[in-house]
């Protein structure tokens, strides 16, 4: 069975969608097999996986309006290594299309469930909302991976997240958790980001995962060239640091 996990932030621009490409390519490369879904109508994750969002016959909007499967509307990157369940404009509609319908936060744990056993890991790019969207990605996971900047308000914006974590695990999904705080955008000349680091830990201990990604204009450059930091500079430093938390991650969920 494999892993699903929710890579979700309420706040824009703090590195979902670089987080999301950059762990597929890294647990690929590692041997894992890897489903990439992109639960975001602006198509950031498809693009940076080298998928042309306007090109898609089908996507996961029609999976939520469930007139194509996770089968028939997955792409595969050869050059990325791992399947993407893309997205584009269109699903901003889905929002107000499920409102009326049934099981409308569980459509996309329903389409998962089919292929769940041809992956390892399922790793979700969610909006930076909490819509419809995004409760159909939290109601499909075991976990939510959160990355984080480390920045004065990170805490404050963070209770809000938990809050709705634990709503959904009270009313939706009983399954899911907080898999652990990822620091990225790291730079270890400012002070502040040090201490809010050393801050984060001590409110989360085990919870923060050990590697550190640093801010590194690799992984800035890479999507305008349709890959993940990871495959279009494998030396790059955050690229390198990419590859150390696919490998965290295996390791924290071989142990579990
Ligand atoms: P989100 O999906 O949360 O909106 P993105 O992943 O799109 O955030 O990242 C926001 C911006 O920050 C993008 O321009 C991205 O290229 C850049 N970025 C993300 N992570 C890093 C990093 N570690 N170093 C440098 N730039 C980064
Ligand atoms: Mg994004």
């Amino acid at each position: 069975m494999a892993h699903i996990f929710c890579i979700a932030n309420q706040k824009g621009g703090v590195g979902k969608t670089t987080t999301t490409v950059n762990l597929a390519a890294g647990l690929a490369q590692v041997g894992q097999r890897v489903l990439m879904v992109d639960l975001d109508p602006q198509g950031n994750a498809t693009m940076g996986s080298g998928v042309d969002k306007r090109q898609l016959p089908h996507t996961v909007y029609d999976v939520l309006l469930e007139s194509a499967t996770v089968a028939e509307a997955r792409v595969r990157s050869e050059k990325c290594g791992y399947d993407i369940l893309g997205a584009n404009r269109e699903l901003a509609g889905a929002e107000v299309e499920l409102v009326d319908l049934e099981r409308r936060e569980k459509r996309l744990k329903a389409a998962l469930s089919v292929v769940d056993a041809e992956y390892d890991f399922v790793l979700i790019d969610c909006p930076p909302s909490l819509s419809l969207l995004t409760l159909n990605g939290l109601c499909s996971a075991h976990g939510v991976i959160v990355p984080m900047q480390c920045e004065y308000f990170a805490l404050e914006g963070l209770t809000d997240l938990v809050n709705t974590i634990k709503q959904v695990h009270a009313n939706l999904n009983r399954d899911l958790k907080i898999i652990g705080l990822l620091r990225v955008m790291f730079d270890p000349r400012i002070t502040l980001q040090q201490q809010v680091s050393d801050q984060l830990k001590g409110h989360f201990g085990d919870k923060v995962f050990n590697t550190v990604i640093p801010r590194n204009v690799r992984l800035a450059e890479a999507p305008s060239y349709g890959l993940p930091g990871v495959v279009f500079d494998p030396s790059a430093k955050g690229s390198q640091a990419f590859v150390a938390f696919a490998q965290e991650l295996v390791e924290r969920n071989r142990s579990t």
